[in-house]
């Protein structure tokens, strides 16, 4: 069905029970199709209800095909006209966003960071797997950033000082060294020359269905469904020098 054939049905419907509240038009919700091109909507390789109950299927849904599709197609828009986006490493336009053609610098640097940010994100969220970090990476957490429970209190303290929307990181170097930092809007530490070892989401999106307001509940439930062998093998791969996003 066309938007256009559901905008009309819908204001038909409208007319003949004009003393009820219409339904929220679903066209609120309507997105094209991401546009082709070198920029691709990753899967997210569980379920969408398989991290409930911690986060809900239908945030996982609209968090991973509408907000972030929006950014993919927003990309491939960019790319049709300079080449440059699609053609080099994310992490390198990120470096140098304040290089990017004045017309689709701010576009551009939005929607670099936000799809980096949310290829991440699905990454190291798993319905199951380890609970806690193991060998390499617990001692660094240990060394840096004061043990495992710290390091959730405070990221989690981080989280929720975030004003408005935004991300907490917690960023890892070629040395291994970790570090905990927070960001607006879909900024992301690759913008400072730094790796992203793992971060949550805060913006109202990722959680509101569920927490409405509530976001240190969001906060602390959300280590729940956190990746612990995936972060793992992302902190290796960051001393590698093999760390994409
Ligand atoms: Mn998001």
């Amino acid at each position: 069905m066309t938007n256009a054939t559901l905008s009309r049905r819908l204001f038909l419907a409208g007319a003949a029970t004009a003393l009820t509240v219409p339904a929220m038009p679903r066209a609120v919700f309507a997105q094209a199709a991401p546009a082709t091109g070198p920029f691709t909507l990753p899967q997210l390789g569980y379920a969408f209800n398989a991290l409930e109950p911690h986060i809900d299927a239908m945030t996982m849904e609209i968090h991973s095909q509408r907000h972030h599709g929006a950014f993919v197609t927003n990309l491939n828009n960019f790319a049709k006209d300079h080449g440059i986006i699609g053609s080099t490493p994310i992490a390198k336009l990120l470096a140098e966003w304040q290089q990017l053609p004045e017309a689709i610098r701010m576009g551009a640097k939005n929607s670099l960071g936000g799809h980096a940010n949310h290829a991440m994100f699905w990454q190291i969220m798993t319905p199951g797997g380890a609970k806690a970090p193991e060998g390499d990476l617990k001692a660094a957490i240990d060394r840096d950033l004061g043990g495992f429970d710290k390091m959730k209190a405070d990221f989690n303290g981080a989280g929720g000082r975030v004003f408005g929307s935004g991300w907490v990181f917690v960023t890892v170097n070629k040395d291994g060294k970790l570090a905990l930092v927070s960001k607006p809007g879909q900024d992301n530490p690759m913008m400072d020359g730094q790796m992203v070892l793992f971060g949550n989401d805060v913006w109202e999106h990722a959680y509101y269905l569920k927490y409405q307001n509530r976001r240190p509940e969001y906060l602390a439930n959300w280590w729940n469904v956190a990746n612990w062998s995936k972060i793992g093998e992302r902190y290796a791969a960051a001393k590698a020098g093999k760390l994409a996003i």
